[in-house]
Formats: structure tokens, C-alpha cells, sequence
């Protein structure tokens, strides 16, 4: 399957690996929001980290040369937040394990956070986890409290190699539960229900970008986007063209889906 340029009115894009990699800036972002804006397209960020801010995102966004709203930024724990207050009352008590990026979320639409009556556990990745809130999980899930995780990620990259992501978290409490959490990010697809409803567009019209095979294009694809893969993060192109769920496209970098985009709007005279 080929992407059908001209038909897009929205985007989903995944960050680190994607628009920069750690603290490095990649090559041609800046000029494709320009393109993206000349064209009226509509994005949105997106990434599984539940632990930092929208505001954070935002001033990073911007310090890269993208220009980036609040609303536009799409974390797990924005999902997260939004998913629980479709389908939960505001004054519902909750539990949370996790950084202020899901606490800020959850405040933010009027819910408070109430360990001895929560009906409600969310579990984020928090990097000062204590035996104490899992066990306090634990009694809660088995006493009945609903469990959603913001985000399956079983481990994330850092110079010295692998370690533990909020999946690893979760499985810990599954198995001390024997319940199987909610998770809300990618390739779940709450995240992108919740991003589709935000640029107000289709499925078949909004492209995701990313550079994972089993979070963004798999992610993607369950979702019925059309998905472009990236190669300046961590998937290769030997690794796309055996995956399970195989990109739309493939491109060295964003700057060269940028060239292919363009190419395909001239081909059709817009
Ligand atoms: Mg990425």
C-alpha cells in the first residue's frame, strides 16, 4: 500500500526519534510544519511518556522550531485523563501511581485523589515507586477498583542500554492482581481516538509518523490511519519489511517524506 498524499488533512506524530533524537535536533523539522501550515493540515504530538507535562512539551516543541499549542500535545496521560472522564464521574476517587505529568492530567479534569476509597487505580511510570504503592494498588484492584495503565511500554532506551518502562510496572501488578489493566497509548487505541477527536479529521485522511514498528505503526494501523515510518529512530529497514504490521511508507528521514508529500501535491497541481 502507497500513501495517498493528497488526500491528508491531519497528522499524528510521534516525537523522540521522529522530529529529535535525545537532545539532537533532526534535519528539515522546522520546514515541514511550514509546508504542513501552507497546506492547512492539522497535527498533533503524541508520545507514551506519561511522566512530563504538556507545558514541558511545548517549551521543548518550541525550542526545536515547531510550533506547538497545549492542545496540540498528546501524551498517554492527557489520553489517559480524557478517556477516565468520558467514562467516570468527576467526583469518582482515585489512585495514582505516577509523575506529575498524569497528576497535572487527571487535576485537570476535577479528579482527586483519595487512597482509601478509590475506586479507580491509574498506574503512569513513576521513577520514585515504592513497594508501598504497589501494595496499596494491589489491595485496592483486589477490593474491586477499576486498573488502567497510561501506557504498556515494557522498557524504554537510556544511554547505559534498557530498562524499565510503565509495562514493566503494570505486569508487576498483574501479576499480584491477576487483572489485566486498561492501557490507553500506543498501539492501544485510545490515544488515537482522543488525537482524531482533537484535529477533527478521519482515520483515512491523518497520517501517523513515528519510528516504532509495534507502538506507532502497529498502533496506527489498528486505527485505520495511514502510517509512514521514519528511519531516524529506532526501527531499521530490514526490521519494516518483515514486521507484522508493515508501514505505508518508509523514509530515511522527516525531510524526506517531506520531498515525497510535495511531489505529490505538484503531481496534482496544489
Ligand atoms: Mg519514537
Amino acid at each position: 500500500m502507497t500513501i495517498n498524499f493528497p488526500a491528508l488533512r491531519g497528522v499524528v506524530f510521534d516525537m523522540d526519534g521522529v522530529l529529535w533524537r535525545g537532545s539532537e535536533a533532526l534535519p528539515g523539522v522546522p520546514e515541514f510544519f511550514a509546508f504542513l501550515q501552507q497546506h492547512g493540515i492539522r497535527y498533533v504530538l503524541a508520545t507514551n511518556n506519561s511522566t512530563r507535562t504538556v507545558d514541558l512539551y511545548v517549551e521543548r516543541l518550541n525550542h526545536f522550531g515547531i510550533p506547538a499549542t497545549p492542545d496540540q500535545v498528546m501524551t498517554s496521560a492527557v489520553a489517559t485523563a480524557d478517556y477516565v472522564s468520558r467514562h467516570y464521574p468527576a467526583d469518582t476517587p482515585v489512585y495514582i501511581i505516577g509523575q506529575q505529568g498524569i497528576r497535572d492530567a487527571m487535576a485537570a479534569h476535577g479528579f482527586r485523589e483519595d487512597p482509601a476509597h478509590a475506586r479507580l487505580v491509574i498506574v503512569g511510570l513513576d521513577f520514585d515507586v515504592r513497594y508501598e504503592h504497589f501494595k496499596t494498588a494491589t489491595l485496592l484492584i483486589r477490593a474491586g477498583a477499576d486498573f488502567i495503565g497510561t501506557n504498556g511500554d515494557l522498557t524504554f532506551p537510556v544511554p547505559e542500554g534498557l530498562v524499565p518502562g510503565n509495562g514493566s510496572l503494570l505486569a508487576l501488578l498483574q501479576a499480584a492482581t491477576d487483572r489485566v489493566p486498561t492501557v490507553i497509548g500506543k498501539p492501544e487505541p485510545g490515544m488515537l481516538e482522543v488525537s482524531l477527536e482533537r484535529l477533527g479529521t478521519s482515520p483515512v485522511e491523518t497520517l501517523m509518523i513515528g519510528d516504532r514498528l509495534e507502538t506507532d505503526i502497529l498502533g496506527g494501523q489498528r486505527s485505520g490511519l495511514p502510517t509512514a515510518l521514519v528511519l531516524t529512530g529506532i526501527a531499521t529497514r530490514d526490521e519494516a519489511e518483515v514486521a507484522i504490521a508493515r508501514p505505508d511508507g518508509i523514509f530515511e528521514s522527516l525531510a524526506d517524506l517531506h520531498a515525497a508529500w510535495a511531489s505529490a501535491l505538484e503531481l496534482v497541481g496544489r
